[in-house]
């Protein structure tokens, strides 16, 4: 992902302030009063004891940490590259040995350095009929970089979605089955950064456009257009520091606020001064989905696109934190459409 550029009406004004918003790496807050039964998190000046308490007979994060040192495992994952092959392989054998049903959108597109090759995967539970409500995404190529692994840029996104996926189906099968998870591919521009339509989000971009077409058509694959989507990128950095796009849709910025404020997590999930162009966008401007980008604060940190995006990079307790914020913003959102 990239911030967006001048060229870019829409947010250039929004995007060129964003530069100056980097967060100072900050320590939560320290404890006050939270008791064993309390709704807040255990605030301790480490991320690494950080729970949120209603989700502590689950703790999320070893799994997904588990997950993302496979796909590491798997050396650097390109586009078309021996790693990225079998990243898909992996993300199929888990989700399938969970129950899901994966499907894979092939296609091929241009790029500026020709006709290349791309992969979706969407995954459904094998066990409804259920049309998808709620879209989970993350993308799973790594940019072309030597040696780059690309730990939190996206695989301990990938690794939280199937945990997530092994978790729902057992405590929360209402939510699983009207879920759809996409692991998009060709997020990464093969140039050095992202131009919307040009170089990048490919992966994003197919499925949203066959998304939009689908229901225009009724070809039946989407009777009716999901209701939101949740997009993680970098969601596992053990200084974690989630700093989501400005133009994020209204209702899921509410969401958002009131599960950040709710476990006191403001210093650690923030709004940017400006958008973001990640796979969210295309999932809003062309399928008309509304969509939040849960993803951490890139552009002020030195290790983006480096080679120090390596495990080492990775927390479990970062995950835990940010699969339960992803979750209970899903939750508040099924609330507030069943109202
Ligand atoms: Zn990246």
């Amino acid at each position: 992902m990239r911030i967006f550029s001048p060229p870019f009406i829409l947010c250039s004004l929004l995007c060129l302030s964003i530069f100056s918003c980097k967060k100072s790496s900050t320590l939560p807050p320290k404890a006050t009063g939270t008791g064993a039964n309390s709704s807040n998190i255990e605030a301790l000046n480490n991320i690494d004891k950080q729970v949120i308490s209603p989700y502590k007979n689950w703790a999320f994060g070893e799994k997904a940490y588990l997950h993302t040192k496979n796909i590491l495992d798997f050396g650097v994952r390109p586009i078309e590259s021996q790693g990225h092959k079998k990243t898909q392989a992996y993300i199929t054998s888990q989700l399938v040995k969970f129950g899901w049903k994966v499907s894979r959108q092939s296609f091929k597109t241009m790029t500026p350095y020709g006709e290349r090759s791309f992969v979706n995967l969407i995954a459904r539970r094998a066990d409804t009929t259920e049309a998808p409500n709620i879209i989970l995404a993350a993308h799973y190529d790594s940019k072309l970089l030597d040696d780059f692994l690309a730990a939190d840029d996206a695989a301990s996104c990938v690794g939280a979605i199937i945990e997530i996926a092994e978790h729902l189906p057992t405590h929360e099968k209402t939510i699983a089955q009207q879920m759809e998870l996409v692991f998009f591919d060709g997020e990464e521009a093969l140039s050095p950064n992202i131009e919307y339509m040009k170089d990048g989000l490919y992966g994003s971009i197919y499925y949203s456009q066959y998304l939009r077409n689908d229901i225009a058509d009724t070809r039946k694959t989407y009777p009716h257009k999901p209701k939101f989507g949740i997009l993680l990128d970098m969601i596992g950095h053990n200084n974690l520091s989630i700093n989501i796009p400005s133009d994020t849709p209204y209702s899921l910025l509410k969401s958002y606020y009131s599960v950040v404020e709710k476990h006191k997590l403001q210093e650690r999930f923030t709004v940017a001064n400006g958008s973001i162009l990640d796979d969210h966008y295309p999932m809003n401007v062309i399928a008309e989905l509304p969509t939040i980008d849960i993803i951490g604060n890139f552009s002020a940190k030195s290790w983006w696109h480096t080679t120090n995006d390596n495990l080492d990079n990775i927390s479990k307790n970062s995950l835990n934190v940010s699969i339960q914020v992803a979750l209970e913003i899903i939750k508040d959102q099924i609330a507030k459409a069943s109202k």
